[in-house]
Protein backbone atom coordinates (compact mmCIF):
# COMPACT_ATOMS: atom_id res chain seq x y z
CA UNK A 1 0.00 0.00 0.00
CA UNK A 2 3.15 2.29 -0.56
CA UNK A 3 0.96 4.92 -2.47
CA UNK A 4 -1.67 5.78 0.39
CA UNK A 5 -0.98 8.80 2.24
CA UNK A 6 -1.80 10.17 5.80
CA UNK A 7 -4.97 11.49 5.60
CA UNK A 8 -5.78 14.26 7.45
CA UNK A 9 -9.05 15.50 5.83
CA UNK A 10 -11.84 17.00 8.41
CA UNK A 11 -14.51 15.13 6.64
CA UNK A 12 -14.96 12.96 4.59
CA UNK A 13 -12.01 11.66 6.27
CA UNK A 14 -9.79 8.55 6.55
CA UNK A 15 -11.12 5.16 7.27
CA UNK A 16 -9.34 1.87 9.12
CA UNK A 17 -7.27 0.22 6.26
CA UNK A 18 -8.58 -3.11 6.69
CA UNK A 19 -12.29 -2.55 6.65
CA UNK A 20 -11.37 -0.93 3.29
CA UNK A 21 -9.78 -4.16 2.32
CA UNK A 22 -12.44 -5.73 3.51
CA UNK A 23 -15.25 -3.79 1.66
CA UNK A 24 -12.55 -4.63 -1.71
CA UNK A 25 -12.57 -8.50 -1.19
CA UNK A 26 -16.65 -8.39 -0.46
CA UNK A 27 -17.18 -5.72 -2.63
CA UNK A 28 -18.10 -7.84 -6.28
CA UNK A 29 -19.51 -10.87 -4.27
CA UNK A 30 -20.96 -9.85 -0.88
CA UNK A 31 -20.20 -13.40 1.26
CA UNK A 32 -21.99 -15.69 -1.20
CA UNK A 33 -25.01 -13.60 -2.10
CA UNK A 34 -22.97 -13.34 -6.03
CA UNK A 35 -23.96 -9.81 -5.84
CA UNK A 36 -22.05 -6.44 -4.14
CA UNK A 37 -23.81 -5.05 -0.52
CA UNK A 38 -24.66 -1.64 -3.15
CA UNK A 39 -26.81 -4.32 -5.16
CA UNK A 40 -29.17 -6.25 -2.85
CA UNK A 41 -32.30 -5.09 -1.48
CA UNK A 42 -32.55 -3.10 2.32
CA UNK A 43 -35.16 -5.98 2.83
CA UNK A 44 -33.00 -9.20 2.31
CA UNK A 45 -31.65 -11.14 5.56
CA UNK A 46 -28.16 -10.39 4.54
CA UNK A 47 -29.33 -6.54 4.77
CA UNK A 48 -31.15 -7.20 8.04
CA UNK A 49 -28.00 -8.79 9.37
CA UNK A 50 -25.86 -6.05 8.78
CA UNK A 51 -28.41 -3.32 10.13
CA UNK A 52 -28.64 -5.48 13.76
CA UNK A 53 -25.44 -5.83 13.85
CA UNK A 54 -24.44 -2.05 13.43
CA UNK A 55 -27.06 -1.16 15.94
CA UNK A 56 -26.04 -3.61 18.19
CA UNK A 57 -22.68 -2.69 18.07
CA UNK A 58 -23.01 0.65 18.45
CA UNK A 59 -25.06 0.33 21.91
CA UNK A 60 -22.40 -2.23 22.83
CA UNK A 61 -19.75 0.30 22.21
CA UNK A 62 -21.38 3.05 23.87
CA UNK A 63 -22.76 0.87 26.92
CA UNK A 64 -25.85 1.75 26.28
CA UNK A 65 -29.01 -0.78 27.28
CA UNK A 66 -32.61 -1.60 25.66
CA UNK A 67 -33.57 1.87 26.70
CA UNK A 68 -31.86 3.91 23.73
CA UNK A 69 -32.56 2.79 20.21
CA UNK A 70 -29.80 3.40 17.28
CA UNK A 71 -31.01 4.95 13.92
CA UNK A 72 -29.18 4.95 10.17
CA UNK A 73 -30.67 8.02 8.59
CA UNK A 74 -29.83 10.10 5.08
CA UNK A 75 -29.50 13.87 4.97
CA UNK A 76 -26.66 14.61 7.19
CA UNK A 77 -26.57 15.73 10.39
CA UNK A 78 -27.75 19.00 9.47
CA UNK A 79 -30.70 17.50 8.48
CA UNK A 80 -31.22 16.55 12.88
CA UNK A 81 -30.13 20.32 13.01
CA UNK A 82 -34.12 20.51 11.82
CA UNK A 83 -35.43 17.24 12.79
CA UNK A 84 -34.67 17.72 16.80
CA UNK A 85 -36.63 20.97 16.95
CA UNK A 86 -39.27 19.63 14.44
CA UNK A 87 -39.91 16.73 17.38
CA UNK A 88 -39.38 18.12 20.46
CA UNK A 89 -39.63 21.74 20.98
CA UNK A 90 -43.36 22.06 21.07
CA UNK A 91 -45.48 25.17 20.53
CA UNK A 92 -45.13 27.45 24.17
CA UNK A 93 -41.63 25.70 24.61
CA UNK A 94 -38.01 27.40 25.00
CA UNK A 95 -35.07 24.91 23.82
CA UNK A 96 -31.31 25.91 24.90
CA UNK A 97 -28.56 25.93 23.18
CA UNK A 98 -25.05 26.37 24.06
CA UNK A 99 -23.71 28.32 20.83
CA UNK A 100 -19.76 27.10 20.33
CA UNK A 101 -19.10 27.64 16.53
CA UNK A 102 -20.36 27.76 13.51
CA UNK A 103 -22.44 24.25 13.61
CA UNK A 104 -24.32 25.05 16.75
CA UNK A 105 -25.20 28.02 14.74
CA UNK A 106 -26.33 26.42 12.29
CA UNK A 107 -28.76 24.42 14.44
CA UNK A 108 -29.65 27.64 16.35
CA UNK A 109 -30.87 29.02 12.98
CA UNK A 110 -32.80 25.54 12.21
CA UNK A 111 -34.22 26.06 15.45
CA UNK A 112 -35.41 29.64 15.13
CA UNK A 113 -37.33 28.61 12.59
CA UNK A 114 -39.36 26.32 14.78
CA UNK A 115 -39.89 27.87 17.68
CA UNK A 116 -38.65 29.81 20.88
CA UNK A 117 -34.77 29.82 21.68
CA UNK A 118 -32.68 30.31 25.06
CA UNK A 119 -28.88 30.73 24.29
CA UNK A 120 -27.51 29.18 27.53
CA UNK A 121 -24.02 29.57 26.76
CA UNK A 122 -22.20 31.65 24.18
CA UNK A 123 -18.26 31.79 23.12
CA UNK A 124 -18.99 33.75 20.82
CA UNK A 125 -17.52 37.12 21.96
CA UNK A 126 -14.12 34.96 22.34
CA UNK A 127 -14.23 33.89 18.61
CA UNK A 128 -15.30 30.59 19.97
CA UNK A 129 -11.59 30.08 21.46
CA UNK A 130 -13.43 28.03 24.17
CA UNK A 131 -16.19 25.32 25.83
CA UNK A 132 -18.52 27.40 28.40
CA UNK A 133 -17.84 25.89 31.85
CA UNK A 134 -20.63 24.25 33.29
CA UNK A 135 -21.54 26.39 35.36
CA UNK A 136 -22.18 28.95 32.72
CA UNK A 137 -24.23 27.01 30.80
CA UNK A 138 -28.03 28.71 31.87
CA UNK A 139 -31.28 27.62 31.02
CA UNK A 140 -35.08 27.82 32.08
CA UNK A 141 -35.80 24.53 34.29
CA UNK A 142 -38.75 23.77 31.97
CA UNK A 143 -36.35 23.81 28.72
CA UNK A 144 -37.68 21.41 26.28
CA UNK A 145 -34.07 20.25 25.80
CA UNK A 146 -30.48 21.51 25.81
CA UNK A 147 -28.54 20.95 22.46
CA UNK A 148 -24.83 20.80 22.64
CA UNK A 149 -22.26 20.37 19.84
CA UNK A 150 -19.59 17.87 21.48
CA UNK A 151 -16.50 18.88 19.35
CA UNK A 152 -16.34 22.02 16.92
CA UNK A 153 -14.54 21.01 14.22
CA UNK A 154 -14.03 24.15 12.25
CA UNK A 155 -12.95 25.67 16.06
CA UNK A 156 -10.78 22.83 17.14
CA UNK A 157 -12.67 23.03 20.73
CA UNK A 158 -14.21 20.00 22.36
CA UNK A 159 -16.30 19.61 25.21
CA UNK A 160 -14.68 17.89 28.27
CA UNK A 161 -17.01 18.17 30.90
CA UNK A 162 -20.74 17.35 30.13
CA UNK A 163 -23.56 19.64 32.14
CA UNK A 164 -25.37 17.52 34.46
CA UNK A 165 -29.30 18.78 32.93
CA UNK A 166 -31.29 16.86 35.15
CA UNK A 167 -34.60 16.65 33.89
CA UNK A 168 -33.77 18.10 30.98
CA UNK A 169 -33.05 16.40 27.87
CA UNK A 170 -29.35 16.26 27.00
CA UNK A 171 -29.05 16.53 23.07
CA UNK A 172 -25.61 16.58 21.00
CA UNK A 173 -24.18 16.91 17.86
CA UNK A 174 -21.15 14.49 17.82
CA UNK A 175 -20.42 14.47 14.52
CA UNK A 176 -17.22 15.26 14.95
CA UNK A 177 -15.70 13.33 17.90
CA UNK A 178 -18.62 10.36 18.44
CA UNK A 179 -16.62 7.09 19.85
CA UNK A 180 -13.63 8.84 19.90
CA UNK A 181 -13.59 8.28 23.89
CA UNK A 182 -15.08 6.83 26.55
CA UNK A 183 -18.37 9.49 27.98
CA UNK A 184 -21.44 8.42 29.65
CA UNK A 185 -23.45 7.98 26.28
CA UNK A 186 -26.65 7.86 29.45
CA UNK A 187 -26.40 11.27 30.19
CA UNK A 188 -28.04 11.97 26.74
CA UNK A 189 -30.90 11.62 25.39
CA UNK A 190 -30.27 12.39 22.09
CA UNK A 191 -27.34 11.77 19.73
CA UNK A 192 -26.46 12.39 16.32
CA UNK A 193 -23.15 12.37 14.05
CA UNK A 194 -22.67 12.03 10.50
CA UNK A 195 -20.40 9.28 9.78
CA UNK A 196 -18.26 10.42 7.58
CA UNK A 197 -15.11 11.79 10.03
CA UNK A 198 -15.26 8.91 13.34
CA UNK A 199 -17.68 6.19 11.49
CA UNK A 200 -17.69 5.35 7.81
CA UNK A 201 -18.08 7.10 4.62
CA UNK A 202 -20.22 10.01 4.21
CA UNK A 203 -24.41 9.27 3.78
CA UNK A 204 -25.26 8.08 6.73
CA UNK A 205 -26.22 9.33 10.25
CA UNK A 206 -26.14 7.71 13.46
CA UNK A 207 -28.75 8.74 15.68
CA UNK A 208 -29.46 7.14 19.22
CA UNK A 209 -31.74 8.17 21.37
CA UNK A 210 -33.53 7.15 24.23
CA UNK A 211 -36.67 5.29 23.90
CA UNK A 212 -38.96 7.57 26.50
CA UNK A 213 -38.17 10.94 24.15
CA UNK A 214 -40.29 9.45 21.73
CA UNK A 215 -43.39 10.19 23.64
CA UNK A 216 -42.83 13.61 23.29
CA UNK A 217 -42.58 13.87 19.33
CA UNK A 218 -44.72 16.24 17.73
CA UNK A 219 -48.02 14.71 16.22
CA UNK A 220 -48.30 15.51 12.47
CA UNK A 221 -45.00 16.05 11.10
CA UNK A 222 -44.07 14.90 7.29
CA UNK A 223 -43.37 11.18 7.78
CA UNK A 224 -39.97 10.84 7.17
CA UNK A 225 -39.07 13.66 9.90
CA UNK A 226 -40.76 12.05 12.32
CA UNK A 227 -38.56 9.83 14.29
CA UNK A 228 -40.90 7.48 15.06
CA UNK A 229 -41.50 6.67 11.46
CA UNK A 230 -37.51 5.12 11.95
CA UNK A 231 -37.91 3.83 15.39
CA UNK A 232 -40.41 1.63 14.42
CA UNK A 233 -39.24 0.24 11.15
CA UNK A 234 -35.38 -0.22 12.51
CA UNK A 235 -34.65 2.83 10.20
CA UNK A 236 -35.86 0.82 7.07
CA UNK A 237 -39.16 2.87 6.61
CA UNK A 238 -37.91 3.64 3.31
CA UNK A 239 -34.58 1.98 1.31
CA UNK A 240 -31.89 3.34 3.99
CA UNK A 241 -27.58 4.14 3.30
CA UNK A 242 -27.42 0.46 3.11
CA UNK A 243 -23.46 0.51 1.68
CA UNK A 244 -22.77 3.33 3.76
CA UNK A 245 -24.11 1.43 7.23
CA UNK A 246 -22.45 -1.48 5.78
CA UNK A 247 -19.21 0.07 6.51
CA UNK A 248 -20.14 1.53 9.62
CA UNK A 249 -20.63 -1.79 10.96
CA UNK A 250 -17.09 -2.78 9.68
CA UNK A 251 -15.63 0.08 11.32
CA UNK A 252 -17.76 -0.71 14.86
CA UNK A 253 -16.39 -3.95 14.39
CA UNK A 254 -12.89 -2.98 14.08
CA UNK A 255 -13.10 -0.78 17.14
CA UNK A 256 -14.59 -4.00 18.94
CA UNK A 257 -11.27 -5.29 17.55
CA UNK A 258 -9.31 -2.42 19.14
CA UNK A 259 -10.55 -3.11 22.58
CA UNK A 260 -13.42 -0.70 22.39
CA UNK A 261 -13.59 2.63 23.55
CA UNK A 262 -11.19 2.70 26.47
CA UNK A 263 -8.15 1.55 23.74
CA UNK A 264 -9.81 4.10 20.86
CA UNK A 265 -9.64 6.49 23.68
CA UNK A 266 -5.89 5.52 24.63
CA UNK A 267 -4.55 6.23 20.72
CA UNK A 268 -6.38 9.36 20.79
CA UNK A 269 -4.81 10.65 23.38
CA UNK A 270 -1.65 9.80 22.21
CA UNK A 271 -2.17 10.84 18.48
CA UNK A 272 -3.51 14.74 20.17
CA UNK A 273 -0.59 14.49 22.95
CA UNK A 274 2.01 14.29 20.24
CA UNK A 275 0.44 17.22 18.08
CA UNK A 276 -0.55 19.20 20.70
CA UNK A 277 3.15 18.94 22.22
CA UNK A 278 4.66 21.26 20.01
CA UNK A 279 2.08 23.75 19.98
CA UNK A 280 3.26 24.09 23.81
CA UNK A 281 7.03 23.91 23.43
CA UNK A 282 7.05 26.21 20.33
CA UNK A 283 4.03 29.23 21.40
CA UNK A 284 5.38 31.60 18.81
CA UNK A 285 5.74 29.28 16.11
CA UNK A 286 2.90 27.04 16.43
CA UNK A 287 0.32 29.15 18.00
CA UNK A 288 -2.92 26.83 19.21
CA UNK A 289 -6.29 29.64 18.16
CA UNK A 290 -8.03 27.54 21.23
CA UNK A 291 -7.73 28.23 25.33
CA UNK A 292 -5.78 25.21 26.62
CA UNK A 293 -9.04 23.68 29.02
CA UNK A 294 -11.00 23.24 25.69
CA UNK A 295 -8.65 21.86 22.72
CA UNK A 296 -9.96 19.35 20.76
CA UNK A 297 -8.32 15.91 20.71
CA UNK A 298 -9.76 15.55 16.93
CA UNK A 299 -9.23 18.97 15.17
CA UNK A 300 -5.69 20.67 16.40
CA UNK A 301 -6.12 24.08 15.01
CA UNK A 302 -3.20 25.98 14.96
CA UNK A 303 -1.59 29.38 12.90
CA UNK A 304 1.97 30.21 11.84
CA UNK A 305 4.05 33.43 12.22
CA UNK A 306 2.43 34.20 8.78
CA UNK A 307 0.17 32.58 5.92
CA UNK A 308 3.00 32.36 3.03
CA UNK A 309 4.58 29.61 6.30
CA UNK A 310 1.06 28.17 6.73
CA UNK A 311 0.63 27.57 3.09
CA UNK A 312 4.43 26.63 2.45
CA UNK A 313 3.84 23.93 5.08
CA UNK A 314 0.76 22.13 3.34
CA UNK A 315 2.47 22.08 0.06
CA UNK A 316 5.45 20.51 1.89
CA UNK A 317 3.52 18.20 4.19
CA UNK A 318 1.39 17.03 0.70
CA UNK A 319 4.74 16.07 -0.69
CA UNK A 320 5.81 14.15 2.20
CA UNK A 321 2.17 12.14 2.20
CA UNK A 322 0.41 14.31 5.11
CA UNK A 323 -2.55 15.27 3.17
CA UNK A 324 -5.22 17.83 3.97
CA UNK A 325 -4.07 19.97 6.78
CA UNK A 326 -5.34 23.30 5.33
CA UNK A 327 -7.75 25.00 8.18
CA UNK A 328 -11.03 25.64 7.13
CA UNK A 329 -11.95 28.45 4.70
CA UNK A 330 -13.44 30.75 7.13
CA UNK A 331 -10.50 30.52 9.88
CA UNK A 332 -7.67 29.71 7.63
CA UNK A 333 -4.58 28.52 9.80
CA UNK A 334 -3.90 24.69 9.64
CA UNK A 335 -6.03 22.06 10.84
CA UNK A 336 -4.83 18.45 11.70
CA UNK A 337 -7.67 16.13 12.26
CA UNK A 338 -7.17 13.26 14.08
CA UNK A 339 -10.08 11.44 14.17
CA UNK A 340 -10.23 7.40 15.14
CA UNK A 341 -9.13 5.83 12.28
CA UNK A 342 -5.88 7.79 12.07
CA UNK A 343 -3.05 5.65 13.39
CA UNK A 344 -0.59 6.96 15.85
CA UNK A 345 2.24 6.59 13.72
CA UNK A 346 0.35 9.05 11.25
CA UNK A 347 0.31 11.71 14.32
CA UNK A 348 3.67 10.79 15.13
CA UNK A 349 4.55 11.44 11.85
CA UNK A 350 2.91 14.81 11.25
CA UNK A 351 4.35 16.12 14.68
CA UNK A 352 7.91 14.88 13.83
CA UNK A 353 7.29 16.93 10.23
CA UNK A 354 6.04 19.84 11.81
CA UNK A 355 9.12 20.22 13.87
CA UNK A 356 11.31 19.61 11.52
CA UNK A 357 9.58 22.89 9.06
CA UNK A 358 10.03 24.76 11.89
CA UNK A 359 13.75 23.85 12.35
CA UNK A 360 14.33 24.77 9.07
CA UNK A 361 11.90 27.54 8.12
N1 LIG B 1 -22.00 19.13 12.88
C1 LIG B 1 -20.65 19.14 12.93
C2 LIG B 1 -19.98 19.29 14.26
C3 LIG B 1 -19.91 19.00 11.75
O1 LIG B 1 -18.57 19.00 11.80
C4 LIG B 1 -20.58 18.84 10.52
C5 LIG B 1 -19.86 18.62 9.22
N2 LIG B 1 -18.59 19.02 9.12
C6 LIG B 1 -21.97 18.88 10.52
C7 LIG B 1 -22.65 19.01 11.71
C8 LIG B 1 -22.75 18.77 9.23
O2 LIG B 1 -22.77 17.45 8.85
P1 LIG B 1 -23.42 16.95 7.48
O3 LIG B 1 -22.51 17.43 6.41
O4 LIG B 1 -23.45 15.48 7.65
O5 LIG B 1 -24.77 17.55 7.37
Amino acid sequence: MADRVFNFNPGPSTLPLSVLETVREELLDYRGTGMSVMEISHRSPEFEEINAAAMALARELMGLGNDYQVLFLGGGASTQFAMVPLNFLHEGETAAYADTGAWSAKAIKEARKIGDVHIAASSENTDYRSIPRPADIHYPDDAAYLHITSNNTIKGTQYQVFPDTGDVPLIADMSSDICSRRVDFSTFSLIYAGAQKNLGPAGVTMVVIRKDLLDRCRDGLPTMLDYRTHTEKNSTFNTPPVFGVYVVRLVLEWFMDQGGLEAVEEVNRAKKDAVYALLDAYPEYFKGTVEPRSRSWMNVTLRLPSEDLEKKLIAEAKEAGLVGLKGHRSVGGIRVSLYNAMPLDGAQRVAQFMEDFRKAN
